[in-house]
């Protein structure tokens, strides 16, 4: 159910669920567009919008990434205008009678909307449930890790890291829109450095490429199993987040 439908035929399906893809415009290397993390947050909602006949909405296409700044083309606001924004959007579907949101979290870095779910859904439950996604997340226990048989999400990334234009992005990119990847130009980098270092200096300090990852280990075969297997788990992680939520009652006078 998506967001080309009219209002009368949305009323008529009466979805009580909502799907909200966050992206961000941002760079990504030399070889994938600005638009990537909203190209796959979309992606994400809509298949799993389809499985839950949820009402998705369009992405939101601008979040927080000062980290990228550098090179002209990323556009970012500050966490807490992020915060209020997204504060009112959850309230204007509250309005509405929705009573499930799911976020699908297309960009890594927005590092407040996990405190900002934890407080909506101290306030709004057990009326409204707030669940949060990240396309990424069924994979990061598996990266640099041997795999392990039977698990496929295992199977899927040899790469030492997924970070940033790497193997995970470029992978599913090349698999939804080969046209928009520039294979000519991929760089593999990963930078020594963890990742709170991006707390202290723009990536174009410790990567000159803005590669964080091994984007050369990528294919559309990849891409497509990483959508699939990453869809599947995620709506099993959605179902069991809304059926603790659901079942968890009251403690002490709170719905938290
Ligand atoms: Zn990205």
């Amino acid at each position: 159910m998506s967001y080309t439908l009219t209002i009368d035929e949305i009323g008529e399906l009466d979805p009580d669920t909502v799907i909200l893809p966050v992206g961000s415009v941002e760079q990504h290397g030399h070889h994938l567009p600005v638009s990537t993390d909203c190209i796959i947050a979309q992606a994400y909602a809509d298949r799993i919008g389809e499985k839950l006949n949820a009402y998705v909405l369009p992405c939101l296409p601008i979040s927080t990434c000062r980290e990228y700044m550098g090179k002209r083309g990323s556009v970012w606001m500050n966490p807490d205008t992020f915060y209020l924004m997204m504060k009112d959007i959850v309230f204007s579907l509250k309005e509405q009678g929705f009573r499930k949101i799911i976020i699908v979290q297309g960009h890594g870095g927005i590092f407040v909307l996990a405190p900002l779910i934890r407080t909506l859904n101290a306030q709004l439950n057990p009326n409204v449930m707030i669940c949060k996604l990240e396309p990424y997340q069924f994979f990061l226990p598996y990266v640099g890790s041997p795999s392990v048989p039977g698990c496929e999400a295992s199977q899927i990334l040899e790469s030492n890291t997924i970070m940033h234009a790497d193997k995970f992005e470029t992978s599913i990119l090349l698999y939804l829109h080969p046209e928009f990847v520039r294979s000519d130009r991929i760089v593999d980098f990963v930078p020594q450095y963890p990742r709170e270092y991006l707390n202290y200096g723009s990536i174009f300090r410790v990567s000159p490429d803005g590669v964080w990852g091994e984007p050369s280990k990528s294919t559309a075969e990849k891409g497509e199993k990483l959508l699939k297997i990453g869809c599947e788990l995620g709506m099993r992680y959605i179902k069991e987040v809304f059926r603790f939520m659901y079942e968890k009652g009251s403690l002490n006078g709170s719905s938290f």
